[in-house]
């Protein structure tokens, strides 16, 4: 039994009542990156009563993220935590009767499905497009919904995606654009205002699934809050579509985003990813690191700066160097200081 006097205002809502309270308790949902959009989601759910939130996100916090980012604080940034992490503490002292399960790690077609199969939907607040289209991929071969958002400058659009009765991300884009050529939240900026009405926007579209709302019909919405504009116009599903048409996915079956590094996002950052992906023993890398720089381990990640670079080593093996975009000198540069 959920707690009648924490939903209180919630369950006197004829669309949600008593018994929509109970499955919402009874729900998972995976919310897909711990940044701008997935803050503000995960926050909302969490205070709805969503029963278990699967929070995954392979970055650490940042001073800058602060300006958009919800969830976290100063402190946060102070300790370097991991954002699925400071995530997660933050919404258990919100809601102490959801479960919260951080997964710090990159999110691949190595573990997307496994990740998607411990929920009832996803919410997408990745920072890039090569994850929506593996999750796109994993949501219409299991055949769970999921709910798209993006978000630049003061413009945001949202479609929520269910699988065998509307339009999937690839009905609307078939391929996601060139890589570098749409501008990210880094370079263009982002109103924090923006990201609050499309995680908004999502969230609500996420509360629909789980109680079984259906909709008339399937749309696509843009808008711009600095105008205060939302346009939606109908989408529908392409019979021609390689995924939700033809079961072909391409991105689930390809190797791409399983990478050995990458260059992070908008970030003057690599990340670099073991093939066999070990849990490091910390201490031993912080003993063998203290000679040659500044190692500071805050009981996740470590961190070592030395040679004018900065390394953060996540639990999972991954390794993330700062202040270069040059994936040979950072991978030389794990090699050296991390090993491998
Ligand atoms: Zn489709």
């Amino acid at each position: 039994m959920v707690n009648g006097e924490r939903y209180a205002r919630q369950t006197v809502l004829d669309r949600i009542g008593a018994a929509g309270q109970e499955k919402l308790a009874a729900s998972s949902v995976l919310v897909l990156g711990c940044g701008a959009l997935g803050s503000a989601q995960a926050e909302l759910l969490a205070r709805a009563g969503v029963g278990r939130l699967i929070l995954a996100d392979r970055d650490i916090l940042e001073l800058h993220n602060l300006q958009s980012q919800l969830l976290y604080d100063e402190k946060d940034v102070r300790e370097r935590l991991p954002k699925a992490e400071a995530a997660a503490r933050r919404l258990r002292a919100v809601n102490s009767s959801i479960a919260i399960e951080p997964v710090v790690a990159d999110v691949t077609a190595a573990n997307v499905k496994e990740l998607l199969a411990r929920a009832d939907l996803a919410l997408d607040a990745a920072d890039n497009f090569e994850i929506r289209y593996l999750l796109n991929d994993a949501a219409v071969s299991a055949g769970k919904p999921w709910v798209y958002g993006g978000v630049l400058g003061s413009d945001g659009m949202v479609l929520a995606v269910h699988p065998g009765r509307g339009p999937c991300l690839r009905c609307l884009f078939e391929d996601p654009p060139e890589m570098g050529s749409v501008p990210t939240c880094s370079s263009f900026g982002v109103l924090n205002t923006a990201v609050a009405w499309v995680a908004a926007l999502q969230a609500t579209e996420a509360l629909k699934a789980l109680l079984g709302v259906e909709d008339a019909g399937f749309k696509f919405s843009t808008l711009d809050i600095w105008r205060g504009t939302v346009s939606s116009v109908a989408a529908e599903r392409r019979a021609d579509c390689p995924c939700c048409g033809g079961r072909r996915f391409e991105f689930l079956d390809s190797k791409r985003g399983s990478s050995s590094s990458a260059v992070f996002c908008g970030r003057n950052a690599v990340q670099v990813t073991p093939e066999r992906r070990l849990a490091p023993d910390f201490a031993r890398l912080r003993e063998r690191l203290a000679p040659l720089g500044a190692v500071t381990f805050n009981g996740v990640v470590l961190e070592f700066t030395g040679g004018g670079r900065r390394l953060v080593v996540f639990p999972d093996g991954r390794v993330l160097v700062n202040g270069t975009t040059d994936t040979a000198e950072a991978r030389s540069l794990v090699a050296k200081y991390i090993g491998s």
